[in-house]
């Protein structure tokens, strides 16, 4: 299949902002496309060439793309760095690079989509002293035969940064149009496998019935199912009836799956982090049995019984260096809420029978424990009471009120799992861009521009944070801004939208001075949040709606 056919698609996507008319797009585009090439061709809809949480990254730096642009077009490094930052965009630069070439080795061969999704891959994989030459090697073949428009996508997609508004709830959408499915199957095919290819696939050969065949692998991380708010504990248990509360731990979620000998554990963001904490393999292998299984549960950090900071567990699970260290220094405890497969997939299973299967197969010991949890209905409902004051005391968050006869629904933040927090509601939002700070300050980043997700995905800019931020975190910061910076511009500075920050504010009030239409009141930094990635950030509608209620 030639790589053109798919670079009008994306044209034809830049044309318009209407989520339904994308997902008509891709549906009719989809429908048509062999089996051989859909899977790739779905994920290069989305700009990626492996699927989102796939151990294998992408990544490319800027640095590097951009030098092998300057090699191909024959320019200065400087003249494309320039062009960057005026524009804004690395495609269209390249797009315009491509018009203004004088010499004319280019479109010797024509793309296919084959290629260009095989060698993006193998840039991802080149590694070692000798890379970089190697990388632009691979770049520069694809430029040199590229034409006007392809050139524009290729750098796009390396830096998976396409900007058509294309989600995957629109791709999801487009593949349940193009093959007649219904969204539901389509939606839990993908919220099981995480690989939007793989449900394209089935979708395409096996229709809905093969598409709903697709299950829990162990091995292979499922999305969590996420907590809606609960407005009270009261209103909660009435509208619910019979409930199980447990404790809501303010550590990370982690996923344990077994398969065979070996032993795996997620974050919520579906990151392998087994290497981070190898402390807590034995204690998994004697609690647990010798069969596959997914449990999930959350990790805290404790310090003399009590629970320390969510800042420092996340420093520690994602640590590569010094883990010797930091295992005696921060001591970790896991509690299991839920199991999703033991021997066979229990996710259709009502919790409470879960529950059971997770209290029958685990032997608690010292680091991995089973959660605090109580069955309350209006007669009891003060044990519930008990149970949140109990759990603020220790130093916890709050609790969970979870529905007993609900499944496990994976991606869904639904009405059956709520949770009740002693804190006010935070927001997560995206850094884009920041401002340097002034005197002493002058070497961070001191002020940081966050957005939220509009319609169609877009970052909508909501306010400046600066407030909440010690030194250590202005560090750490900082670092990352420069490591994703795009491009800045005085003082102030540009990034990728990488950095997940969880505010507090005081109000929420309506604004023309930002994309978001509304802004914040005495924003404050509570975390960084590493766990979670850009799909888990809040909408500009959610706001709206929080601003109304
Ligand atoms: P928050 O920022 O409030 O932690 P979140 O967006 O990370 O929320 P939610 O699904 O909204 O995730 O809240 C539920 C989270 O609470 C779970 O993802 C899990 O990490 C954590 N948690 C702690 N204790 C429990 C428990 N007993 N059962 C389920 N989840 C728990």
């Amino acid at each position: 299949m030639k790589y053109k056919e798919l670079v009008n698609v994306y044209e034809a996507l830049s044309q318009t902002t209407k989520k339904l008319e994308k997902a008509m797009i891709l549906a009719d585009f989809f429908r048509d496309i062999d089996s051989k090439n859909i899977g790739k061709v779905v994920l290069m809809s989305l700009g990626l060439v492996y699927p989102k949480n796939s151990e294998e990254e992408q990544g490319i730096g800027d640095k590097t793309l951009m030098k092998a642009i300057s090699q191909t077009y024959g320019v200065p490094i400087s003249k494309v760095e320039d062009r960057v930052r005026e524009l804004g965009d690395i495609g269209q630069v390249t797009e315009n690079l491509y018009k203004e070439k004088t010499q004319q080795t280019f479109f010797s061969k024509e793309l296919t989509v084959e290629f260009v999704f095989n060698s993006i891959r193998k840039i991802a994989n080149i590694s070692g002293s000798k890379s970089q030459p190697r990388k632009i090697a691979i770049i520069s073949e694809l430029l040199s035969s590229a034409s006007e428009l392809e050139a524009k996508y290729i750098p796009k997609t390396i830096l998976e940064e396409l900007r058509l508004g294309v989600g995957e709830a629109i791709v999801r959408d487009a593949i349940s149009n193009a093959f007649e499915i219904d969204k539901e199957v389509t939606e839990r095919a993908y919220a099981l496998t995480n690989d939007i290819g793989l449900v394209a696939e089935f979708a395409k050969e096996k229709g809905e019935k093969g598409l709903k065949e697709l299950n829990l692998v162990p091995g292979r991380p499922v999305k969590p199912m996420l907590a809606q708010l609960s407005p009270g504990v009261d209103i909660s248990v009435k509208t619910m009836g019979n409930v199980i509360c447990e404790t809501k731990y303010d550590g990370i979620r982690i996923q344990i799956h077994k398969k065979g000998d070996e032993i795996k554990f997620f974050t919520r963001r579906l990151e392998n982090v087994t290497q981070a904490i190898p402390e807590m393999m034995e204690p998994v292998k004697n609690g647990l049995p010798d069969e596959n299984f997914i449990v999930e549960g959350e990790i805290i950090a404790t310090r003399d019984g009590k629970p320390i900071s969510f800042q420092n567990i996340l420093q520690r699970v994602r640590r590569k260096y010094n883990i010797d260290k930091a295992i005696k220094n921060v001591p970790l405890t896991l509690y299991l809420f839920d199991v999703l497969y033991y021997k066979t997939s229990l996710i259709d299973k009502p919790l409470k029978e879960r529950r059971k299967i997770l209290e029958q197969i685990l032997k608690p010991g010292n680091k991995v424990n089973l959660s605090d949890k109580i069955d309350v209905n209006m007669d009891n409902i003060d044990e519930a009471k008990k149970l949140f004051e109990d759990s603020i005391a220790k130093g916890h968050e709050g609790i969970m009120i979870k529905d007993p006869n609900e499944p496990y629904i994976p991606g869904l933040r639904g009405k059956k799992m709520l949770k009740f927090k002693a804190e006010p509601e935070t927001l997560d939002v995206v850094v884009i861009g920041g401002t340097y700070g002034l005197g002493r300050r002058s070497k961070f980043v001191g002020s940081y521009l966050v957005a939220l997700k509009g319609e169609d995905d877009e970052l909508k800019s909501v306010v400046h944070v600066a407030t909440g931020l010690d030194d250590e975190t202005l560090e750490q910061l900082t670092k990352l801004m420069e490591k994703y910076k795009k491009y800045d511009k005085g003082t102030k500075i540009f990034v990728e939208p990488k950095i997940i920050l969880e505010i507090a504010y005081s109000e929420i009030v309506k604004s023309p001075e930002y994309e978001a239409g509304y802004s914040l009141r005495f924003p404050v930094v509570k975390r960084i949040r590493n766990d979670k990635g850009i799909d888990d950030i809040n909408t500009v509608e959610s706001l709206k709606s929080m601003f109304k209620g």
